[in-house]
């Protein structure tokens, strides 16, 4: 799984955040300050390893890019999907799975073409989106969550 580097506000030491805490409001491991998380924080990667505990042990509801490092319709969405990973930051955990290098999720949520987007509550998928959505579709399914 990923990490973040961030940068205390208050004491200029460098923090490793993982990407699936970031949500939790971290502080400064050395002068305990609370981190801005916000403007820094990014989509977890997951992998079929992590997939399954992640997805059903989260607090909170989850989405899903599956997507191909080599797919030109998962490259356009991926600005809009970072930057979604901070404007819902501690409302809904923004996640990412490259299908190329974990075929086995993919294969268990039969996902037939790349980008796919799934939404996730208590484990369950509750909606999805096959191909890139225009924004506005993806923000109505993020907030209706
Ligand atoms: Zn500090």
């Amino acid at each position: 799984m990923n990490s973040l580097i961030i940068p205390c506000s208050s004491c200029n030491a460098k923090n490793r955040i993982p990407a699936a805490k970031q949500h939790l409001s971290p502080k400064c491991g050395k002068c305990g300050t609370l981190l801005n998380v916000k403007i820094n924080a990014v989509p977890v990667e997951l992998t079929d390893s992590d997939f399954q505990p992640f997805v059903s042990g989260a607090q909170l509801p989850v989405m899903v890019d599956f997507y191909s490092p080599t797919c030109g319709p998962c490259k356009a969405i991926t600005p809009l999907i970072t930057s979604l990973s901070k404007e819902y930051l501690g409302k809904v955990i923004i996640t990412k799975i490259d299908t190329s290098s974990n075929p086995g999720t993919a294969m268990h949520y039969k996902i037939r073409g790349v980008p796919s987007l799934l939404f996730f509550k208590n484990g369950q998928v509750v909606d999805q989106v096959v191909g890139a959505p225009p924004e506005q579709q993806l923000r109505q399914k993020l907030d209706s969550l």
